[in-house]
């Protein structure tokens, strides 16, 4: 789960961290509120959306008077900012107002987790901004990292080594690192960045932005966190997934996928891919799906208009062949079925489940194994 910038901000706060004052406002007439409040300008307006590269694309802007401030604030509010990441654009719901900062020099620092190693990696460079992309590809020397041995944590002597080599006020940036460390750890985040953190004309370090994103997993153990969650900034498909607690991800391509289990549905994306197709969706229907779980499964992933061939790849352990059957068949009186369906499924009670959907009326194209779905749903996606 995604936290935008104001809440990120808010939250890193508390733990010590140096952030611009600030206010969030939803409207014009907030927006005012939240200038006078702050009191003198310039200020920086900044679009709310979950998406970078806000900057490059007129979603962040310094304001010197009220009138510009009005017309920074309607340029975003309402519309849908489009950036370089988010090609098709994000709805601007609310800006946030902050007090302008006095910029000498931008570097970016973050957190998250190197799966390979199984540790957290802090990744920090002097050359931090918009361009960090840039740097990534083109100076990764210029990308300091070093992993964080988790029993220990973040050792003060690690940051302080990674201060003086990218020349920041040490006792600073060690103050920095270890409240990120912590805040990284404490909210169960997948990945705290700081793009960029800033070494302000006067001499100290400030969050000029920030960007947290939540391992889903975890927030069982953060319902405030969950409350947080801003809903417009998803695929409207992805928030009626989330309702049935299914585990749906829109992507590209045009065969839409119902598999059960996370690895065999990364395993019914690749085989998609070897047989020279692409997913509409990656769709994990879960191990114990009941009949309308299928059945709103079956639903949201035929309402992608890209979805050409659909392919239903189960293995029927907890989840039974006769149960998906039963799903499918309620599915396809909740949606016109225009597209053709190729089922593999295989497992608990699959005779059952053959039988079912046999008797059903419905025109699914068998597949004797994956290899054979995989090719047929591509044929027929064209
Ligand atoms: P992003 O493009 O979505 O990552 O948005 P950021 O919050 O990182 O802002 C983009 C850029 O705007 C930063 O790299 C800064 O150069 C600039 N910026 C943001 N806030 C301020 C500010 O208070 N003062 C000045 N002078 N520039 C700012
Ligand atoms: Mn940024």
């Amino acid at each position: 789960m995604k936290l935008h910038e104001h809440q990120a901000k808010e939250i890193l706060k508390k733990y010590g961290l140096p952030v611009p004052e600030g206010r969030v406002a939803f409207s014009l007439q907030e927006a005012l509120q939240a200038a006078e409040e702050l009191g003198d300008f310039p200020l920086v307006v900044k679009a709310q959306v979950h998406c970078g590269g806000r900057g490059k694309a007129g979603g962040v802007k310094l304001v010197k008077n009220t009138q510009e401030l009005e017309q920074a604030v309607e340029s975003m509010l309402g519309k849908t900012l489009k950036t370089f990441q988010c090609p098709d654009g994000k709805p601007v719901s609310r800006v946030w107002i902050e007090k302008a900062t006095n910029i000498e020099r931008e570097y970016y620092l973050s957190i998250t987790l190197d799966r390979a190693v199984s540790k957290p990696i802090l990744m920090a460079s002097a050359e931090g901004g918009m361009e960090i992309e840039e740097v990534a590809k083109e100076k990764p020397e210029a990308i300091h990292m070093l992993h964080i041995d988790p029993a220990l944590g973040l050792m003060p002597s690690q940051a302080r080594r990674l201060a003086f080599r990218m020349g920041l006020p040490v006792s600073e940036f060690v103050k920095v690192a270890l409240a990120l460390y912590k805040a990284y750890m404490e909210l169960d985040a997948s990945l705290v960045e700081i793009n960029p953190l800033v070494l302000t004309k006067e001499g100290s370090l400030i969050l000029l932005d920030a960007k947290v994103e939540l391992d889903d997993n975890a927030l069982i153990r953060h319902r405030d966190l969950e409350e947080l969650e801003d809903l417009t900034q998803l695929d409207p498909l992805e928030v009626e997934a989330k309702k049935y607690s299914l585990n749906y991800i829109k992507l590209d391509g045009n065969i839409g996928c119902m598999v059960n289990g996370a690895g065999l549905a990364m395993t019914t994306m690749d085989i998609i891919k070897l047989a020279g197709g692409e997913p509409a969706n990656f769709l994990d229907v879960g191990g114990g799906a009941n009949v309308e779980q299928i059945a709103n499964a079956f639903r949201i992933l035929m309402a992608d208009p890209n979805v050409k061939a659909v392919f239903i790849n189960i293995f029927g352990g907890i989840l039974r062949c006769d149960r998906l059957a039963q799903g499918l068949i309620e599915a396809a009186k909740m949606v016109d079925i225009k597209v053709p369906v190729v089922v593999r499924m295989e497992g608990t009670n699959v005779e059952e489940g053959r039988r079912l959907l046999a008797e059903s009326g419905l025109n699914f194209i068998n597949a004797v194994d994956m290899w054979d779905g995989a090719k047929k749903a591509v044929e027929l996606a064209g």
